[in-house]
């Protein structure tokens, strides 16, 4: 069989699943796109794109349709949270895009410019020697001899290989998300940076999206200490997100008043797989590797785990490509997921001498991530 013959389907139309078709296209194979929303509408607000996803969606043309909607911030800033005093400044130098994700999705869709079949929630696969049957909600059956499982956090097809929903980790941490037309932020400095507000059990992340009229913004709490509910996104009181920010710096304080935040979202990670395939089904994403928000890395990972499988697809067969891909990104991912626990506590530290002393290692962040944002996964395989 050549490489153009490989019949592959994909679960999911989301950042990975567009990636993955695109980055297959690449190499001469068409793959098939299955995504159980009725329509492709991203939900959530904005997205940042660091140097090593940004290169990836370079090459595969994605970012030359970001033209116009994605900005460039010029520096990341950290601030103390209640006097606002400067703790760190450090030049990105084009290192960051950001942008509203349905600016992203569009790109992703335009570039993709093939069909996605909607309206088809998987729900069981039946794997042979030779093919996948999979199976979906109304009825729908398809087969193809590669499946890849984009399908997300709640991924069905993780659950199929893994025999089970697993236990998802929670973090100690929720956050409330939104978007604040920059006008509203009169005490807000630097609103074209990315920009940390660091304070004792929380912090604020912004960045400007939108030719820097709105600001998207992430405040996270170390709250509640146990999640009971059964969703992952919960609705709030009124003033509750407010309330857990009281005595910040006005910036902060205006910023989270500025907006209805209906939700707040439980910080939750997966423990790392054993394995990231099952004979001709693998995972990709956060089906694989969902992760917290703190190093600006989910969607970044994921875009690095559709470019190398479509290239190991197109240079191996079944099962050495799954085989090395999971031996790439496994330990890549594990990585990068450590990394964003560790830093959320780091991040939450009370005034005192631990503060000071995070406060002094701000100065070297850059320079300490740069093992994430430097990498190229296209380099790590050959
Ligand atoms: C508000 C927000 C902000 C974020 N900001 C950043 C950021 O700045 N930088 C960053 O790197 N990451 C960020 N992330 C994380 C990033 O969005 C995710 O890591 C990324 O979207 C993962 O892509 P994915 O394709 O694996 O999953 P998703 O994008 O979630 O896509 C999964 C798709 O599968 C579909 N699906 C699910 N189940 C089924 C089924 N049974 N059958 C068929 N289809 C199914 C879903 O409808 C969805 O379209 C953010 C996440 C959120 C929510």
């Amino acid at each position: 069989m050549t490489v153009g013959e490989l019949r592959v389907a994909i679960v999911g139309a989301g950042i990975g699943g567009l990636t993955l078709a695109i980055a297959l296209r690449q190499h001469g194979i068409h793959a098939e796109i299955y995504e159980k929303a009725s329509e492709l509408r991203e939900v959530g607000a904005a997205v940042a794109f660091a140097a090593n996803g940004e290169r990836l969606l370079d090459r595969l043309g994605v970012t030359v349709e970001l033209a116009g909607a994605s900005m460039s911030p010029p520096d990341l800033v950290y601030r103390h949270w209640r006097d606002g005093r400067l703790l760190a400044e450090h030049s990105i130098d084009g290192g960051l895009h950001t942008l509203h994700r349905v600016d992203f999705q569009r790109a992703l869709v335009k570039v993709w410019d093939d069909e996605v079949e909607l309206g088809a929630t998987l729900v069981d696969l039946d794997s042979g020697e030779h093919d996948v049957r999979l199976k979906f909600a109304d009825g729908r059956t398809a087969s193809a001899e590669v499946v890849i499982g984009a399908d997300g956090v709640h991924s069905t097809v993780r659950n199929w290989l893994t025999g089970g929903p697993g236990d998802a980790m929670y973090s100690g941490t929720s956050g409330f998300r939104g978007l604040v037309p920059v006008e509203r932020l009169p005490s807000l400095p630097r609103p074209d940076a990315v920009q940390f507000w660091l304070g004792p059990g929380g912090h604020l992340l912004h960045y400007p999206i939108a030719d820097g009229s709105v600001i998207n913004f992430l405040a996270v709490v170390d709250a509640p200490a146990v999640w009971h509910a059964k969703n992952w996104v919960v609705g709030t009181d009124p003033g509750e997100q407010v309330a857990a920010f009281a005595g910040w710096h006005p910036a902060v304080t205006e910023m989270i008043a500025a907006t209805d935040l209906p939700q707040r979202w439980g910080l939750f990670a997966h423990p790392p797989l054993n394995s990231w395939s099952r004979g001709r089904v693998a995972l990709l994403g956060d089906a694989a590797h969902a992760m917290l928000p703190h190093q600006g890395q989910g969607a970044n990972q994921t875009v690095e785990d559709a470019v190398a499988l479509a290239n190991l697809l197109a240079t191996e067969e079944i099962p050495n490509a799954f085989r090395y891909y999971e031996r790439l990104r496994r330990t890549r991912t594990r990585q990068v997921q450590r990394s964003s626990w560790d830093t959320s506590a780091i991040l939450h530290l009370p005034d005192g001498p631990e503060a000071d002393e995070r406060d002094r290692k701000l100065a070297k962040f850059p320079e300490n991530f740069r093992w994430i944002h430097d990498y190229d996964v296209e380099r790590a395989l050959t």
